[in-house]
C-alpha cells in the first residue's frame, strides 16, 4: 500500500490558507442561474475556486483530527465506478444487477477481516456511519428487550414496530427502558433520541476512578430494577483516549448478565473494531484484550470511513438477529418492490427490509475493492503503522518537559491510535490547538480533559509512515506557532 503513497502526497499542507478560504467564499454561487453556466465553467469553478479551500485530510498523512480516515486508492477508484454506474442497492434483484451480492460479499469479508464468523451475523448491512449503526442497534435492542420482558412476564408477543413504544411497553409490563453504558460516544444519546427512548435513558455506569470501564455492581443493580428493560452499550473504544471498556472476561460477564436480565448487548466499535486486525503479540496485548469476546454481543457498530479508509459515507452494522431486524425495518405493502427469488443465488435479504433507507448508494463497492486489493495483510500492516505512530508521538510527548501525556500515568502499551495531551504551561495550553493547527503542517483536535483544555492526535490515515510523520510532529510540537493572529 505504501508504494501508492506518492499518489496522494502532492501537498504537505493540512489546511487551506485563509486567502483560499476567503477567495472561495467570495466566489460561492447562491442564486440559481436561469440559463445554466454549463459543465465546463462549473468544473473550472469547482477546481479553481472551491477545491483549494477544502481541508486536505485525504491528501496528507499528518492530519490527526477527529478520526477521519482517508481513502485508499482502491476504494477511491471503486467509488468513482459506483457513481459512474449509479447503482442503488435497495432491493436484491438477481436478474437485474450483481450489486446487492457484491454488498453481501463485502460484508462477509469485513466480518472475516475482524475475525467474526459471517454465519453468526446474518443481519449485516452498510449504513451511512456509526451514528446510523447505533440507531439500528438501539432500534433492534428496543424490540428485543420488550419481547423478552413480555415473555418473562407471561404476556403474549409484543411489537414496537407494529404497536409503537408506549403500547408495546404497556403490553410487556415495562415502564422504563434504559441504555446502560460507560463514556459513550455522543451519537449514542442522539440515537436514543431518534428511536424514541430519549437521551435521558442513557445512563453512565462507569467506575468512578476508571470511567471508561463498567462498574459491574452498578450495572447489575440497574439491570435488576423491576419493571425495567435494558440495552447494554459497550464503548469500544473511548473517543478521547482510545481506551477499551472491557476485557474478554468482562465481555463474558456482560453476556451472562444480559442473558439473565433479558438485555440486549450492543458494542459501539466504530473505530475500536479495527484493533482486531492487529497481530496477537506482546506489544499489542492490551489492545488484543480490549477487543476480545466481541463475538458474544447481539450487535456491533462499525465505521468504514474511519480506519478502513474508504470514502464518506460508510458505516456498517452486524447483528445476530435477522428475523427481528426484518420485523423492525420491513418496508411493508410495496408490491412493486417484491422480489422474485431466483434459484441462481442464495437468499440475501433485501437491504430495504433490514436497514433505515430504501434507496441507497452502492457504498459497498469501495469496501469490496479495498479489501480485495490489500487483503488481511495490507490492513494488518496499515493498522500496525498507525498504532506505532500514535505510540511514537505519545512517547515523545511523555519525554518532553513542555507537554504531558493524558490520562496521567498512562503506559504507552495502552495507546491505540489516539494520543491525548496538553502543554505544561497553562498559558500555552489555552490556545495550543490553534497554535499547532496554524502551522498548517499538522492538525490536531481540541477536547476537554479533567475540566481543562487538552489536544489529541488521532492517527487514522492509511498513508502513515512512522518516521516521516514523527519528524513533522516533533518539529511542530517543538515550535508551535507563536501567534495565532492570522487565524
Ligand atoms: C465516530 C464515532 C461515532 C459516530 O460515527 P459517524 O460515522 O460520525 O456517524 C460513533 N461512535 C464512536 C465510538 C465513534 O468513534
Amino acid at each position: 500500500m505504501n508504494a501508492e503513497a506518492q499518489f496522494f502526497q502532492n501537498t504537505t499542507e493540512v489546511l487551506p490558507s485563509p486567502q483560499d478560504l476567503a477567495h472561495a467564499r467570495s466566489q460561492l454561487i447562491s442564486t440559481l442561474p436561469g440559463p445554466g453556466n454549463g459543465l465546463e465553467r462549473v468544473r473550472e469553478h469547482i477546481q479553481t475556486d472551491l477545491v483549494p479551500a477544502f481541508d486536505r485530510h485525504n491528501k496528507v498523512a499528518n492530519y490527526y483530527g477527529f478520526v477521519t480516515g482517508g481513502t485508499t486508492p482502491a476504494s477511491l477508484m471503486a467509488d468513482h465506478i459506483a457513481v459512474d454506474h449509479d447503482q442503488s442497492t435497495m432491493v436484491h434483484l438477481p436478474k437485474d444487477s450483481i450489486a446487492v451480492e457484491v454488498e453481501d460479499c463485502a460484508l462477509q469479508m469485513l466480518c472475516q477481516l475482524v475475525d467474526l464468523e459471517p454465519e453468526q451475523w446474518p443481519h449485516r448491512i452498510f449504513t451511512t456511519g456509526a451514528t446510523a449503526s447505533n440507531i439500528l442497534g438501539l432500534a433492534c435492542g428496543r424490540e428485543y428487550v420488550l419481547k423478552r420482558a413480555a415473555a418473562a412476564n407471561g404476556y403474549g408477543d409484543v411489537s414496537v414496530a407494529d404497536d409503537g413504544l408506549p403500547e408495546a411497553m404497556r403490553k410487556a409490563g415495562i415502564n422504563k427502558i434504559q441504555v446502560l453504558t460507560e463514556m459513550p460516544h455522543s451519537s449514542l444519546r442522539k440515537a436514543a433520541s431518534v428511536v424514541g427512548l430519549g437521551r435521558s435513558c442513557v445512563l453512565d455506569v462507569g467506575l468512578t476512578d476508571a470511567a471508561h470501564r463498567f462498574d459491574f455492581e452498578a450495572l447489575e443493580a440497574a439491570l435488576s430494577e423491576p419493571g425495567t428493560a435494558s440495552i447494554v452499550s459497550i464503548s469500544c473504544a473511548e473517543i478521547n483516549t482510545g481506551f477499551f471498556a472491557t476485557s474478554g472476561d468482562d465481555m463474558q460477564r456482560i453476556r451472562q448478565l444480559c442473558d439473565q436480565y433479558g438485555a440486549w448487548m450492543h458494542v459501539d466499535a466504530a473505530f475500536g473494531l479495527m484493533a482486531r486486525v492487529l497481530p496477537q503479540c506482546d506489544a499489542y496485548s492490551i489492545l488484543n484484550e480490549g477487543v476480545r469476546g466481541m463475538e458474544l454481543a447481539d450487535s456491533i457498530t462499525g465505521d468504514a470511513h474511519k480506519l478502513l479508509n474508504v470514502p464518506y459515507d460508510c458505516g456498517f452494522f452486524f447483528s445476530k438477529h435477522l428475523a427481528l431486524a426484518t420485523e423492525v425495518f420491513q418496508n411493508n405493502n410495496a408490491a412493486y418492490l417484491s422480489v422474485a427469488t431466483g434459484s441462481e443465488t442464495r437468499a440475501i435479504p433485501s437491504p430495504l427490509n433490514i436497514g433505515i433507507e430504501n434507496s441507497r448508494r452502492f457504498r459497498a463497492l469501495p469496501v469490496y475493492a479495498t479489501l480485495t486489493a490489500y487483503g488481511r495483510d495490507g490492513y494488518r500492516d496499515m493498522m500496525d503503522r498507525q498504532v506505532k505512530l500514535a505510540r511514537a508521538i505519545a512517547s515523545y510527548i511523555e519525554s518532553s518537559p513542555d507537554y504531558e501525556l493524558l490520562p496521567k500515568d498512562n503506559p504507552i502499551e495502552n495507546v491505540y491510535i489516539i494520543a491525548l495531551f496538553r502543554a505544561t504551561d497553562p498559558k500555552l495550553n489555552e490556545d495550543l490547538v490553534q497554535r499547532i493547527n496554524a502551522t498548517r503542517t499538522t492538525y490536531v483536535s481540541g477536547t476537554q480533559w479533567d475540566g481543562r483544555p487538552a489536544a489529541r492526535f488521532a492517527v487514522a490515515s492509511w498513508q502513515v509512515q512512522v518516521e516521516r510523520e514523527l519528524a513533522t510532529v516533533k518539529e511542530v510540537l517543538e515550535n508551535p506557532r507563536a501567534t495565532t493572529e492570522d487565524l
